[in-house]
């Protein structure tokens, strides 16, 4: 299998990936659909757009005929699928494009993986499926139940239910992953740790839900792009893999630790009211993918934040252009 069809490969975590492939897999071409919606931008896969190894269409994944032109021409043997609406702030104000793309987006990759057969499919779900842990014991193991609680991570259940019904039907070659709360270099800034680190570095108020008492397992990006790797290439067909760092924090330790590796102060903290039904804790036990896929994630909390701090130091330009279309809208 060398040609790999990636979804959504122009995001945070996609682009990762695709680097990622790209370098490690030197017969692998690389082909990204991605719709570059606000989330998607093709600067964050610059360094490689010039590979003949690489290809990207622009579409949107529910547009089936244009998908179908994209499989006749490429003919991909596997695909990954990470293309999604992925802000829960985002799903609370408008829950459809969720349903739209992460849910019908994903039936017609199934749909077309169906009609042309891949060797594998592999489906990024996420932890949220879960729904949450309401204290600090106990961590979610694969067998646990779905309950959802935001609209984004019901469209992403509902998705990934599919994409279950598919193997189950249809012998679709399916593996899901569901990986923690990802942070690193490249992520868009309306989620915490980029808001926190522009807040901070422009010694603006840094909004904090509720009382910043939310528990959340951090992953570093590149660890849960080697992660999807690994399980594209080891999962057991029809498995579902728990893809965390064990790097658990409340969200007001996440804040103070990056204030202070900037040298602010903790007055800067503002609370602000809390998210609807936001989510009080989840954790992963992901012993599951470390005995399988032999995966563990590397990177300790206290080196990624500050790797990830110094990206957004270094690219604040990016980030700035980032902020003032968040400002436009
Ligand atoms: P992202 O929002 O940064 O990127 C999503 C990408 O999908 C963007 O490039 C966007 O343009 C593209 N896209 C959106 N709608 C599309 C459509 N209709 N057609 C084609 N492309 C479309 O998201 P991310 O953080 O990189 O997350 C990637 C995947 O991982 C998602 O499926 C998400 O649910 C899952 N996930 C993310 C995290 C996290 O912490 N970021 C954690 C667990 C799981």
């Amino acid at each position: 299998m060398n040609r790999i069809l990636i979804s959504g490969g122009a995001g945070f975590i996609g682009a990762n990936l695709v680097k990622l492939l790209l370098e490690w897999e030197p017969e692998w071409k690389i082909v990204v659909a991605d719709a570059l919606t606000y989330a998607g931008d093709k600067k964050r896969l610059e360094e490689i757009s010039d590979n003949p190894r690489f290809s990207f269409y622009q579409v949107d994944i529910t547009q089936k005929e244009k998908m179908r032109e994209i499989w006749e021409r490429e003919k991909p043997q596997g695909v990954i699928h990470l293309a999604a609406e992925s802000h829960v702030d985002r799903s609370i104000k408008d829950p459809s494009p969720f349903i739209l793309t992460n849910v019908l987006g994903t039936e017609v990759l199934l749909e077309l993986s169906l009609e042309f057969g891949v060797s594998r499919f592999l489906h990024v779900s996420t932890d949220e499926v879960y729904g949450e842990l309401k204290d600090k014991e106990g961590k979610f193991t694969e067998e646990h139940p779905l309950a959802p609680s935001s609209p984004y991570s019901a469209s992403k259940a509902g998705g990934e239910l599919l994409v279950k019904a598919y193997e189950r039907t249809f012998n679709l070659p399916i593996v899901i992953v569901r990986p923690s709360n990802n942070y690193g270099p490249w992520q868009y800034p309306e989620k915490l740790i980029p808001v926190v680190i522009w807040q901070a570095l422009h010694h603006q108020p840094v909004p904090v839900y509720g009382r910043g008492e939310n528990w959340r397992e951090w992953l570093y990006v590149e660890d849960c792009a080697q992660g999807i790797y690994t399980a594209f290439l080891k999962g057991r067909e029809g498995e579902i893999y728990n893809l965390g760092s064990g790097e658990e924090r409340q969200n007001l330790d996440t804040v103070k630790t990056i204030l202070s590796l900037l040298g602010e102060k903790e007055d800067l903290i503002q609370f602000v009211p809390d998210r609807p039904g936001h989510d009080f804790r989840y954790s992963l036990d992901s012993q599951k993918a470390e005995r399988e896929l032999n995966w563990r994630a590397k990177t300790k909390f206290a080196e990624g934040i500050k790797k990830t701090v110094d990206w957004y130091i270094k690219n604040i330009k990016w980030v700035e252009e980032k902020i003032k279309e968040i400002n436009s809208l």
